[in-house]
């Protein structure tokens, strides 16, 4: 690959713009590596590649074990780059070097890993009805999959999408986001290491109202798979209508962490602090509504002020560093114009609350920053910032705890702490989220489906209902009489 490049049909060339862009290193605001601005055009030779290697390739077509070995192997080679791809997240995300090459990569290999067993085990079923008749469902791919990503985990999220889908015998184009597009590229590289059939993988790099909107438009496309804001969901899902296409939107959220005054104060604090600052807060599920229960409200914000001073913000490629900067210099003013809005609507700043130094006075970097004595009604409380800054929130019964949690258009996570099992199952019913934790926060499995209720989205990742939405149920019947 050179840099600019975008990788369609097996091959790397430039886009037919000719023209290229720079993402920007949000911890010293200098310019990382050209990157191809592709557009229309592009996306129109990707797709007729992507939909070639469907209709005539060999990939829907290969043997069950071969595919899946495949698979598999790109996991072990994304483990084997680990360092070069986890650096590469880093540099254009800001994120830890811990978070991108302890966590996220090595994630993302096992995903592949694991969706790589699945080939072999995708299944329909034979349904005995009636004597004179032979009735059975094939499970099928879907075709060709568009996959439209975001910046906050760039190959995680991707790996999240690529993996089921060829897993199941989808060919498919990926448009990263454009701040961080360099793992995907790097991955297309793995693909051609590995022997992956041309056309199978795509990748266009480019912005997202012409790349990304091109493939939702593409009667060629069969489906969408777009993990995002609810905005661009939204706009995605009303012009997917044109085509009927098959889509699953994982969106946005702000999730409830609710601490019940039976928990186990130490670690509900370490999980209040997971749940908001992970990857500086930029998570659809952080746990950025944090309930405390009022009799235990003092003592939580005293252990939980103490820790936040502890957090080593700076350089992500310091391997000391547990918070680096947010991703761009428009998400970081969005984020201080959130907690200016919070000061101005009466919450009290219980820490930080401003923008952070960076090494040599540079980066998008922010404090952690707790506002206490919020209101679920407050801006800060409503609307998804996507930094780090936490509300606390005090609540005075069960109930009260539960409905207030409750008390937003999304409903993508969310997480309980109490030592009382029945009260935490009792919460984990009651409360309309994808997934709920129990005494724990941010823990996510290859084999466990993520997605959201209400305004998150819908459609599941990972697991084998992450496998589904990659495939198409055909019922056959053969008739006996
Ligand atoms: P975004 O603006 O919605 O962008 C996401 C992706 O969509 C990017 O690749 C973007 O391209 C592309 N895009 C933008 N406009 C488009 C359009 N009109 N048509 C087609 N594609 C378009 O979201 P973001 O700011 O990057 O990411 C943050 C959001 O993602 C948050 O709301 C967060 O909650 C959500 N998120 C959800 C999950 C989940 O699993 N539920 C996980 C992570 C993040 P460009 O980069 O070129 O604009």
């Amino acid at each position: 690959m050179n840099a600019g490049e975008i990788f369609v049909a097996g091959t790397w060339r430039a886009p037919l713009s000719g023209e290229t862009y720079q993402p920007i290193n949000p911890a010293n605001e200098e310019p990382l590596a050209p990157v191809g601005k592709g557009d229309e055009r592009d996306v129109d030779l990707a797709v007729a590649a992507a939909r070639k290697a469907f209709d005539e390739g060999p990939w829907p077509k290969m043997g069950a074990h071969e595919r899946g070995r495949l698979v598999w192997r790109l996991g072990e080679l994304i483990q084997q780059h680990l360092d070069e791809m986890a650096k590469l997240e880093s540099l254009c995300t800001g994120k830890t070097m811990f978070d991108s090459g302890k966590v996220e990569i090595p994630f993302a290999a096992e995903v592949f890993r694991y969706f790589g067993g699945w080939a072999s085990k995708i299944h329909g079923e034979t349904l005995a009805l009636r004597d004179n008749a032979f009735t059975f469902t094939l499970r099928q791919p879907v075709g060709v999959v568009g996959a439209i990503v975001p910046w906050n985990f760039p190959f995680l999220l991707s790996s999240w999408k690529i993996a089921p889908a060829l897993a199941a015998g989808n060919t498919m184009v990926l448009k990263p986001a454009s701040q961080t597009p360099l793992t995907a590229l790097k991955f297309a590289e793995l693909c051609q290491e590995v022997g992956l059939p041309e056309g199978v993988f795509n990748v266009v790099t480019g912005p997202g109202g012409k790349v990304g909107m091109a493939l939702v438009r593409d009667p060629r496309v069969d489906k969408i798979a777009f993990t995002g804001s609810t905005e661009v969901g939204k706009q995605i899902m009303r012009e997917a209508a044109g085509t009927l296409k098959r889509l699953s939107l994982e969106l946005g959220g702000k999730s409830p962490n609710i601490v019940f005054a039976d928990a186990d104060m130490d670690a509900a604090v370490r999980g209040a602090m997971t749940g908001i600052f992970y990857n500086k807060g930029e998570v659809c599920a952080a746990g950025s509504r944090l309930f405390l229960e009022q009799s235990v409200h003092d003592e939580f914000m005293t252990k939980l002020t103490d820790r936040v001073k502890t957090l080593k913000v700076g350089d992500p490629l310091d391997k000391a560093t547990r918070m680096g900067p947010v991703v761009s210099k428009a998400q970081m003013e969005t984020v201080l114009s959130y907690i200016e809005a919070g000061k101005q609507e009466g919450a009290r700043v219980a820490a930080g609350g401003g923008r952070a130094a960076g090494p040599g006075g540079k980066g998008y970097f922010i404090e952690p920053t707790i506002f206490d004595g919020v209101t679920n009604t407050m801006k800060i409380a409503r609307e998804e910032i996507f930094g780090p800054v936490l509300s606390v929130i005090p609540f005075k019964s069960v109930e009260e705890g539960i409905a207030q949690g409750n008390q937003t258009p999304y409903g993508l996570a969310a997480a309980v702490w109490t030592r009382d099992v029945s009260k935490a199952l009792k919460a984990a019913k009651a409360i309309r989220a994808g997934t709920v934790w129990i005494n724990a926060y941010n823990l996510f499995d290859a084999a466990l489906p993520f997605g959201g209720f209400k305004e998150s989205g819908f459609g599941r990742e990972m697991g084998s209902v992450g496998l589904d939405g990659y495939t198409e149920v055909k019922t056959v019947w053969v008739d006996l009489s």
